[in-house]
Parts: C-alpha cells; structure tokens; sequence
C-alpha cells in the first residue's frame, strides 16, 4: 500500500484531533458542579475537572450555565 504525503498529513492531523482532550458541552456539564464546589470552596481544582475551566472560557453557553450554578451555590452558602 502506497500513501501519499497527503494522506499521511491527514492521518497525523486525525490523530492530533484524537489525542485533543478538548471537553465537549455535556462533558462540561457533567462534571461543572463539582468544579463549582470546589472552586467556591477555595479548595485546589483537581486535574480531573481543570479542564472543564478551559471549556468555560471558550464556550459562552456553559459560562451562562456556571454563572447561575455558582449564584445558586453562593445563596445557599450564605443561607447555611
Ligand atoms: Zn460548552
């Protein structure tokens, strides 16, 4: 089997793109509360969740999500 140049850029960016752990929305979402905790919490984030903060700074739409968890979190904070 041949493979031309292109096809060999093309299965290297393929890899790239799989090698990217870029969370997705529902990823984000899935794991958010908890990075709200512990970030409300003052606590260190830990691996695990410290890239749904990176998600969060590209994606407007779990920013507003985040946004209103953490104003939830925060009154019952105070409330306790
Ligand atoms: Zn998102």
């Amino acid at each position: 089997m041949i493979i031309t140049e292109e096809q060999v850029f093309a299965l290297l960016e393929l890899l790239a793109l799989t090698r990217d752990t870029e969370p997705n929305c529902d990823d984000c979402l899935q794991h958010m509360a908890e990075f709200a905790e512990t970030s409300l919490s003052g606590k260190s984030v830990p691996e695990a969740i410290a890239h749904i903060d990176e998600h969060l700074e590209r994606c407007q739409d779990c920013r507003e999500e985040f946004s209103a968890l953490k104003d939830a979190l925060g009154k019952d904070i105070m409330a306790s």
